[in-house]
């Protein structure tokens, strides 16, 4: 009895050691960094709950907004603020960008009083607006003439994501920034997806959020056909979704009210993912498809659906949106 107690106990120890070692080993292996002081720059929609968790996590954080009352906000929160990005980069030794689009990302790392301007050398910026991979790409080449290295690191989840931490990062740069910049990234999200080098985390989120979109506006067509043929649409969704036709829009977020309960199609299409953020995407992957001569017929009419759909005043609204604007549209032919 007493020699197997004393079994249990030594091999427990054992296991503990082993543990213990292995997770030693992991960090060593990597080399991965560990940062205190943090910058972040745009804190709008997403970025305002992104730097929040930070704080969360104790970071010791400070903020750049063109918007006051969003700075403050952070302030209150527990933040540092500075006047200006340059002002900001002098201080710290990670920069996370979350900006609205290209112009934008530019503008705050390559121009007056930049980031570039006055980043300590080696200093790891990490943007994760949704961008063009070509000015990912831009702005890593010039930041490597500074001695500073960067990562792409879009992500995908939506506010709702941003809040509650469980955004997915999808990441481009070098394995070495992409391990220093994972436990950061963890503190904001469940999923930290490495894509390869530089501009690659952008190439995901470009090419998933297009396929998001053909196939919403797919599972709309079919729906608004199947209702105007008499079928009612609960008997459709319980078919499709369990036969070939099944796909995320049609399964989880379905664009007919009344079929899922927790989704914008069920809320007079509020909150979720909009569809101007949606045309700007469709945009980004237009402008990279004619870049590359990759012909995207399908990706290309989605663009000018959403654009269209904006300009009749479903700016605000979540992008399933498209089932009421065909069948809006349907109704007036
Ligand atoms: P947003 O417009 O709400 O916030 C952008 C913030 O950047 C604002 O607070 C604005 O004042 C600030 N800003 C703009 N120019 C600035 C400058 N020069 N200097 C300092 N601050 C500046 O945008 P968002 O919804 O938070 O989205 C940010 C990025 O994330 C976009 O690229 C978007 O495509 C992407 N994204 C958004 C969502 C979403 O659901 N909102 C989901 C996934 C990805």
């Amino acid at each position: 009895m007493l020699k197997s107690r004393k079994g249990n106990t030594c091999y427990f120890q054992h296991t503990q050691f082993k543990c213990h070692s292995l997770y030693l080993y992991k960090l060593e292996r990597k080399g991965a960094k560990r940062y205190s002081k943090i910058g972040f720059i745009g804190l709008g929609n997403m970025g305002s709950h992104m730097a929040k968790n930070l704080l969360k996590k104790s970071y010791n954080l400070t903020v750049y907004d063109l918007n006051k009352s969003a700075v403050m906000n952070l302030v209150e929160a527990g933040a540092s603020c500075a006047s200006n990005a340059a002002e900001m980069s002098k201080e710290v030794e990670v920069i996370i960008s979350m900006l609205p689009s290209n112009q934008h990302v530019l503008d705050i790392y390559t121009g007056e009083n930049g980031v570039l301007s006055a980043a300590k050398k080696n200093v790891l910026l990490i943007d994760s607006s949704t961008v063009d991979p070509l000015v990912s790409q831009s702005i890593a080449s010039q930041a490597q003439k500074h001695s500073l290295r960067f990562i792409d690191s879009p992500v995908s989840g939506g506010v709702n994501a941003a809040k509650d931490g469980t955004l997915t990062f999808m990441v481009g740069g070098s394995s070495t920034d992409f391990d220093d910049a994972k436990s950061i990234l963890e503190a904001m999200g469940s999923r930290i997806v490495y894509c390869g080098n530089v501009g690659m985390g952008q190439a995901a989120k470009l090419c998933n959020n297009m396929l998001l979109a053909i196939s919403m506006i797919g599972t709309a067509e079919a729906f608004n056909l199947g209702q105007k043929l008499g079928l009612d649409a609960k008997v459709l969704a319980n078919i499709v979704n369990s036969s070939s036709g099944r796909c995320w829009s049609s399964d989880l977020y379905n664009p007919v009210p009344g079929i899922l309960p927790n989704v914008p199609s069920s809320k007079n299409y509020e909150g979720g993912f909009g569809t101007t953020l949606m045309a700007k995407d469709l945009g980004l992957a237009q402008s990279a498809a004619i870049r590359t001569q990759a012909p995207i017929p399908l990706g290309s009419l989605a663009h000018q659906i959403y654009r269209t759909i904006i300009a009749h005043g479903f700016s605000n609204k979540d992008f399933s949106v498209v089932y009421e604007f065909l069948k809006g549209k349907n109704e007036e032919t």
